[in-house]
């Protein structure tokens, strides 16, 4: 089974995808994390991020990957762990300019769909529903309005020891919504068979058991 979470930054996806997937005994594959992985190395490596070309030679040379245990999910770049690195104001102000590049996306697309491949999956990200999951059986839109995507997305960064500021986390995800749905390819967008879920007066447990009881329900 193939279940596909997509939705703007902040509204609780990967949260609450770990959640499920843990409920359902499947496997969770956060793509975000992907992107903000070629991110990282193009920062560390000086590319331009405006230069499509030299971004798509990086993506096609680095190795991505994921190692999961019982307790959690490491991200590995070349087989550095970078599972915190990529969480970085640095990465998030700039990754959804590197997820623009429409050859960056077709070669994520198709490692995605690769993982994805008979195993049962809870997958997050933006164009899950549409590219890379299209027949998935449920297609979640997760949402909360602006002010609790960024006191969620403060409070993140604060646990995660990054400094925080307010002004430029308010900054960071209205140019990244602005980013996510207007860019030619993978647009972050609603699609007819999206399951739309408000999650700015629920809790996680309460989204989860939302999606659970439409799955067990089916
Ligand atoms: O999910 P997360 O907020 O970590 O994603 C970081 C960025 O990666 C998003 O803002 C978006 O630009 C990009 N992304 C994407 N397509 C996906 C997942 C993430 O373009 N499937």
């Amino acid at each position: 089974m193939k279940i596909a979470i997509d939705g703007p930054a902040g509204a609780g996806k990967s949260t609450v995808a770990r959640e499920l997937a843990r409920e359902l005994g499947f496997i969770y594959i956060d793509t975000g994390a992907m992107y903000r992985a070629l991110t990282w190395k193009a920062l560390q490596e000086g590319i331009d991020l405006e230069d499509p070309k030299a971004l798509y030679e990086l993506a096609v040379n680095t190795d991505i990957h994921f190692t999961f245990n019982s307790t959690e999910q490491k991200v590995m770049c070349d087989d550095v762990d970078i599972t915190f690195l990529i969480r970085s104001p640095e990465v998030s102000s700039v990754v959804s300019k590197v997820a623009s590049c429409p050859d960056i996306r077709r070669v994520m697309v198709r490692r995605q769909q690769e993982m994805a491949a008979n195993i049962s999956v809870v997958m997050d990200g933006r164009d899950i529903g549409e590219y890379v999951l299209p027949d998935a059986e449920y297609k979640f839109f997760l949402t909360a309005n602006l002010d609790e995507r960024i006191r969620r997305r403060k409070k993140e960064r604060a646990e995660q020891g990054f400094e925080v500021d307010d002004e430029a986390i308010k900054n960071e995800i209205i140019e990244r919504d602005r980013n996510d749905t207007q860019r030619e390819v993978g647009a972050l967008k609603v699609l007819n068979d999206s399951i739309v879920i408000d999650t700015s007066n629920l809790s996680v447990k309460e989204v989860v058991n939302r999606m659970l009881s439409i799955i067990r329900e089916a």
